[in-house]
């Protein structure tokens, strides 16, 4: 296979059913790999067992078969990743870049300062030795300003050291946080292009910082706008979002083509699933996506069924 080829993914986490804020990024990171004659990887983020629903991960498989979705090669579980993982990790650890943290979180509200993006740890940890288990691992937040474009949302920086300071990659109770996790599949799965909801734009500096770190290469990243209630939260399990309702399957795809501003026709409202995968393969344009980092559901009353 041609290494350059695109490769794109989706990557639900097993935390429900599928509703229809993932399926939009699932709509539109498949329609972006298609017409760009790219592959559409699949992979379960299962990373977090306590918060996982038993039976939901192959509830999401079988949700996106129906809706027509037909991925390359097998699904990979990041539940499964464990050693992979493990190695990045002792790479990190080679280059010391990491240290042990016992800093409780209550310390941490109430000492250290705060940015948009939450508590910016302020490197209390960092020349203690011989610390006991458990603690949380955490790499050290370069004081350098990371610039990257996103397809569609525009140039971006961040600093981390500024914005977050040093952070978690390994969890307390062991698990390994999602940053470390995604770059390490990512680069495992060969991922070209990254399509995925805005509230992801965030970590895209931590995750493009590990990249450089393990000498991985960097993804194109595209964040597509969120679906929010009226309350402005992301449509997720947590907001109640409803699993989708299978018997009107096409009319779900059309709203979602329709919010990512590909205009398809009104005769196309009953169209079958079949004939609308059809007309959005041959018309997706991801430049019709709106450049924002939202958008409000609740303000289109024709979607009011979502939530
Ligand atoms: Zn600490």
């Amino acid at each position: 296979m041609n290494p350059t080829a695109y490769r794109g993914r989706f990557a639900p986490s097993p935390t429900g059913a599928l509703h229809f804020g993932s399926l939009l990024t699932a709509v539109a990171s498949y329609l972006e790999a298609r017409t760009q004659q790219g592959l559409w990887l699949v992979r379960m983020e299962d990373l977090d067992p306590p918060r996982e629903i038993k039976g939901a991960a192959r509830e999401i498989l079988k949700t996106l078969e129906q809706f027509g979705f037909e991925w390359d090669g097998d699904v990979i579980y990041q539940s499964q990743q464990d050693s992979a993982y493990q190695d990045a990790l002792q790479q990190l650890k080679n280059k010391q870049l990491t240290f042990a943290c016992n800093c409780s979180r209550k310390h941490l509200n109430n000492t250290a300062s705060r940015s948009s993006e939450g508590i910016i740890y302020p490197g209390t940890c960092r020349h203690k030795i011989d610390i006991p288990p458990p603690y949380t691992t955490r790499i050290i937040a370069p004081d350098q300003t990371f610039h990257f474009i996103d397809q569609l949302q525009g140039p971006q920086k961040q600093n981390l050291h500024h914005s977050l300071g040093d952070f978690i990659i390994r969890r307390r109770d062991q698990l390994f946080a999602y940053q470390l996790a995604v770059v390490v599949d990512d680069h495992l799965q060969s991922i070209t292009h990254i399509v995925r909801g805005s509230d992801l734009l965030s970590s895209t500096a931590r995750q493009i910082f590990l990249q450089t770190m393990l000498s991985y290469q960097t993804p194109e990243y595209t964040h597509l706008p969120v679906l929010t209630n009226a309350e402005g939260n992301k449509l997720s399990k947590q907001s109640h979002a409803q699993a989708l309702d299978l018997t009107h399957a096409n009319l779900h795809l059309y709203r979602c083509l329709t919010l990512l501003v590909q205009s398809p026709p009104t005769e196309l409202t009953n169209a079958s699933l079949h004939e609308l995968w059809q007309w959005a393969f041959t018309h997706w344009q991801i430049k019709h996506v709106p450049a924002v980092a939202a958008i409000d559901l609740s303000q289109d009353t024709n979607n009011t069924i979502y939530y």
